[in-house]
Order: C-alpha cells, then structure tokens, then sequence
C-alpha cells in the first residue's frame, strides 16, 4: 500500500488507494457508528502508521493488520453512504494498481439496509494463542502478561494537531517490549506480551492470553488523550462497575470501543458460568489489583509525572472477568507534545521499567511471601 487519498466533489467522496499488487477485497458496511470496512489480503503499508483525518462524507480512516494474512482499512463516516463503484485500476503511466471506492449519500435507513452482518469468526481463523504448557503450580518464575493497547486498523489515539509522531498502539507496544526486557533481566520474571507487532487483538483474547496462561499479573499499557493539551502524566486504572470521576468514565468508553470499531461487536459472548465461587474469586482479585496499583503508583512517581489521584477506576473491557489481578497503565498523554516525546525515548521507557520491576517485586513480597 503505497498511497491512499480523498478527492471531493459536490455529491461524491471518491476514497483511492495505490498498491504495487492487485489484491482481492471485500467491501462492507457497520453501524452505530457508521463505517465502511476494507478487508484485503496482508500488505505492507508504505503511508505511514496508523491512520489519517478524512475529508467529504470520511471522518477518518485506520488502517493495519486484522489478523495473519488479512489487512483492514475502516472509514469512519461523517454521513450514512452507499458505496455508489468500487472497482480497480490497472497501473497507467505514473500510477500503479489503484482500488477506488465511491461514495454517494444516502438515508441512514438505506444505509442500515445495507448492513452485512459480520462473518462470525471460526476458532481456527483466529489468531493463534499461545499454547498453555506452564501452569501456576510448575513455574519457578512468576508469570506476568503485558498487553501493549490496540494495534491493527485500531491505532488507539493519535494525538491532537501532530502532538505526537506516533499513534497509541506504536507507542504502547515499543514501551511494552522495553517494560517486558527490564522484568526479564531480573531473572524473576517470565513475561508474554498479547501482541508483539502491529496487528489487531481482541479485548477477550488478551485477556484470555492471561487466563489460559494462569498468569500472576496482567498489565495492560496504553496513552491517554484529552481536549486540554497541558494535561501531562500517568494514570493507574482497575478495575470498576462504577467510574471513580467523569474522566475515568470517558477513558472507559474510549478504550472499550477498540472491539466496536474492529467490527466485531456481533459476536455473540459466551455463556459464563456464574457463581459464588467466581464472585468471591473476584473480590480477591480486585483486592489484589488495587494493591498492585498503590505500589505501581509509589514507584511510577520516581520516574514519571503522575496525574493527580492517579490510581482511578473504571469500567475497562479488557480487565473484565479476568481472574488474574490487573491494572491499565496510561503512561501519559499523546496529546501533549512533551509527553508523547518523552514516551517514544528508550530511556523514559526504561524508568518506567524499572520503576514496574520495583512495584512488582513489593506486590509479590507483600501479597505471596508466606514461604
Ligand atoms: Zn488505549
């Protein structure tokens, strides 16, 4: 992929992408809110991470890695649309492959009309899990799941007016694997990251990396952003029926709409056994998620700035029915151009390692060091 652009006219919203080969595509539209989905074989993508504003009847456009062997392009859309032509180019004089979507306005009804209900993934189409060998009883280092936010055609936050050089899911996944090299140094530590490149991953299917691996402590890492581009710092969140604040509230529903917009909103969830058990199971998790965050905060103030209150809680999907304890680290915001700096350099990433190593050291004696 080597190119995309809009061109506008008075009724129209032509949306065109350049390829050095011709793929096969699939067209589809989901609403609530309204988008349009691209679905082609894997490419490389030459036009930069992420996504880009839109233009016409576009919002804005994501674009990355569904999964293995499926690349995914989503318009988000200003208006309900129908897609008036689709159909590809082949390469002319300065111009190589082209795929040309048109777009003509329409009424939401016909554009509900329009809806194909997302293919239901089969198991064997997902990305693969990592096999569970170890189990919680056979280890002789605690395990601890690191989950790098977003990924994909899901490129999480991307600042505000170039605040950052990079989107969220770049930012958290560099930081990620510096974090997962500073608890593996010490030796006390294994740890599985839910994603080691750029590629999209359900919120059930990180977690369930942490479930099936009968992990000790799963740490989710994402940036913040906000409309205020002073705001600076770091934010520990656990799990919560009921937000601490309205910001908390805000960034739960930001986060959480990761699976909405991938498109996978129709998939059924499956049946969970409900029981005493499970709730007392919670409680205790909860219990050891919140002390988790009091160390992670005292150790994080050593080498970052801190919002204020920065333990908080919210409702967050991807901490959800997990019997691991959790948290969701916000290690500051893209949207403020020092921090978004600040988060891509190896040695910021570094501190915070070091600072999580500490934390998770405390957590452990504190919580586990009965023998
Ligand atoms: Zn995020």
């Amino acid at each position: 992929m080597t190119a995309a652009r809009i061109g506008v006219d008075k009724h129209r919203t032509r949306f065109v992408l350049e390829l050095s080969d011709k793929v096969e595509f699939s067209i589809f539209t989901l609403a609530d809110p309204n988008r349009i989905v691209i679905d082609i074989a894997e490419v490389d993508w030459k036009i930069g991470p992420g996504g880009a504003e839109g233009d016409g009847f576009i919002e804005r456009y994501r674009y990355g890695l569904f999964k293995p062997g499926t690349s995914r392009i989503v318009l988000d859309l200003k208006y309900p649309v129908k897609v008036d032509k689709s159909f590809f180019l082949p390469p002319k004089k300065n111009y190589p492959y082209r795929f040309v979507l048109d777009l003509k306005k329409t009424s939401q009804t016909d554009f509900a009309g329009n809806i194909r209900k997302p293919r239901k993934m089969t198991l064997a189409s997902r990305p693969p899990e990592p096999v569970v060998e170890s189990t919680r009883s056979g280890r002789t280092k605690k395990l601890i799941v690191l989950d790098p936010g977003h990924g994909g055609h899901d490129p999480g936050n991307l600042g505000k007016n170039g605040s950052s050089a990079f989107p969220e899911k770049t930012v958290a996944l560099t930081a990620a694997q510096t974090i997962k090299r500073e608890l593996e140094r010490t030796g006390r530590y294994e740890v599985i990251l839910t994603r080691s490149r750029d590629i999209y991953v359900k919120h059930r299917a990180r977690s369930g990396v942490a479930h099936s691996h009968q992990a000790d402590l799963f740490i989710s890492v994402h940036c913040d952003s906000i409309a205020d581009s002073r705001v600076r710092g770091a934010t520990v969140y656990t799990l919560s029926e009921k937000a601490s604040d309205r910001e908390a509230a805000a960034l739960a529903a930001r986060e959480n709409k990761s699976d909405i917009i991938a498109g996978m909103d129709l998939e059924a969830e499956p049946d969970e056994v409900q029981g005493i058990l499970i709730e007392l199971l919670q409680r205790e998790t909860m219990n050891l998620s919140s002390s988790f965050a009091t160390e992670l905060v005292g150790q994080l103030k050593s080498s970052t700035l801190l919002r204020t209150r920065p333990h908080r809680t919210a409702n967050l999907l991807v901490l959800k029915g997990l019997d691991v304890p959790s948290v969701l680290l916000e290690l500051g915001y893209l949207t403020n151009k020092t921090d978004a700096a600040l988060l891509m350099q190896k040695e910021t990433q570094q501190k915070i390692g070091r600072s999580i190593v500490r934390a998770v050291d405390h957590y452990f004696q504190k919580n586990f060091a009965s023998n």
